[in-house]
């Protein structure tokens, strides 16, 4: 797709960021042109319009910044899956392994029906420790999870006990 590599090119490292040692993938550039931002978001839509998807899931904070974009475009709701106390009302949790400690994943409940298809979304992949936290969510609540997809994703980085649940990551670039 001739589009990936002003995508890629928008993607910016900010080497030593939140730690020393972290080479972070910035998308915020990606933003800052309409064209690129709006290619990324139609590459999702071109492949998710034709396939009964209900319900597109965000992980916060970067998944929002394409998920309620998508939803609109194909004609699906959006649901929030947020990190832990953020939500108000009944929530189902989700906890997930970081390189230290933990972190975990809420969804509200009743924001999903049973059968439902849904598609979870977030910027970047790299252990796929949330995506796969996100998918557990998701399937508790009866929905069907047709795959996750990502903007960056960092294949060799996906970890053995992950595996995201059997589900296919589709994602856009490699980091740069
Ligand atoms: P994982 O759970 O797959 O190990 O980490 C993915 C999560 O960490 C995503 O929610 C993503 O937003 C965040 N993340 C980790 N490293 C980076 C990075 O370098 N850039 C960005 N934009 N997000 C990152």
């Amino acid at each position: 797709d001739p589009r990936l590599e002003a995508i890629s090119d928008a993607i910016r490292v900010i080497p030593h960021f939140p730690k020393p040692g972290i080479m972070f993938q910035d998308i915020t550039p990606l933003f800052l042109n309409h064209k690129v931002f709006k290619d990324t978001v139609d590459i999702f839509v071109e492949r998710y319009r034709d396939m009964a998807i209900s319900v597109v899931a965000g992980i916060e904070a970067r998944g929002f910044m394409f998920a309620p974009c998508i939803a609109l475009a194909i004609g699906a709701k959006f649901v929030p899956l947020r990190k832990r106390g953020k939500l108000p009302g009944k929530v189902i949790s989700e906890a997930y392994e970081l390189e230290y400690g933990e972190d975990c994943l809420e969804m509200h409940v009743g924001a999903v029906q049973q059968g439902e298809k849904a598609v979870v979304i977030d910027d970047l992949v790299a252990t796929g420790g949330t995506v796969s936290a996100a998918i557990k969510l998701l399937e508790c609540m009866g929905a069907e999870v047709v795959e996750c997809a990502c903007v960056i994703g960092v294949p060799e980085l996906i970890k053995a006990e992950n595996r995201l649940n059997g589900k296919a990551l589709y994602m856009l670039v490699e980091p740069n």
